[in-house]
């Protein structure tokens, strides 16, 4: 199936709620074009130099996230457009991210990211760690950032039983921070479901998937580049 087509079946699937992020990193500009042809404005990548490049060369109401691991050095060059940051996973980041919004006198959207899954690789909090950063008065003074929710990435494995756990885990996160920390209407993304595990995410309560291969095909190299 095409672009296009993909798409389109995969919003006619899932709940009106649940926001779609077509990943587009390693796809070349005609490919986004495609998806945003049929009306697809949300796009991820997580390479700043790629996202800035596309950034400059793409339609401006496109909405970019970016989702992967980002350096405290690199932020100053997504700050002044990017809409939402997926994987926030320490104070000195989101200071940074606070300082580059000032700047540009912004308010940049951010999701803490979680540790849910049993791979050591993958990046994020732990939840007491995520409860001291929301506790901490250095926290509190940033006003240029807004936390809007969660983000986790499951194991990769074909044990759903697994999944589905780190999942809830992702979700009962969240639902506590909302209740301790954040009680605001904007706190409201779980970011969390990719092309090999959207439809248990949605069934746990995600908000917001992000899907790369099932959207535009393959790509030939690791999954996490
Ligand atoms: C690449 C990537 C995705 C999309 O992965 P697919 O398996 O191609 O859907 C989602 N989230 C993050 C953080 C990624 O790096």
């Amino acid at each position: 199936m095409s672009i296009a087509e993909n798409i389109l079946k995969i919003k006619n699937e899932i709940p009106e709620n649940v926001k779609l992020v077509a990943v587009s990193k390693t796809k070349p500009d005609a490919a986004i074009l495609e998806a945003y042809e049929v009306g697809q404005r949300i796009f991820g990548e997580n390479k700043v130099q790629e996202l800035v490049d596309k950034y400059e060369r793409l339609p401006k109401d496109i909405e970019w996230h970016f989702i992967g691991h980002l350096q405290s050095n690199k932020v100053k060059y997504i700050a002044p457009f990017v809409s939402l940051i997926h994987g926030v996973d320490s104070l000195k980041l989101l200071k940074e991210i606070d300082k580059q919004g000032a700047k540009c006198e912004r308010i940049i959207e951010c999701l803490l990211q979680f540790h849910i899954a049993s791979e050591s690789a993958k990046f994020g909090f732990y939840k007491e760690e995520s409860f001291d950063l929301l506790q901490s008065p250095e926290f509190k003074t940033l006003k240029n950032i807004r936390i809007a929710g969660v983000m986790g990435m499951a194991t990769y494995t074909d044990d759903d039983a697994q999944i589905q756990k780190e999942f809830t885990n992702l979700k009962s996160y969240f639902e506590e921070i909302k209740e301790k920390f954040i009680c605001e209407e904007t706190f409201k993304e779980i970011s969390m479901g990719m092309s090999a595990d959207y439809k248990l995410a949605i069934e746990e309560g995600s908000t917001m998937i992000r899907l790369g291969s099932s959207i535009f095909g393959i790509r030939f190299y690791t999954k996490f580049q």
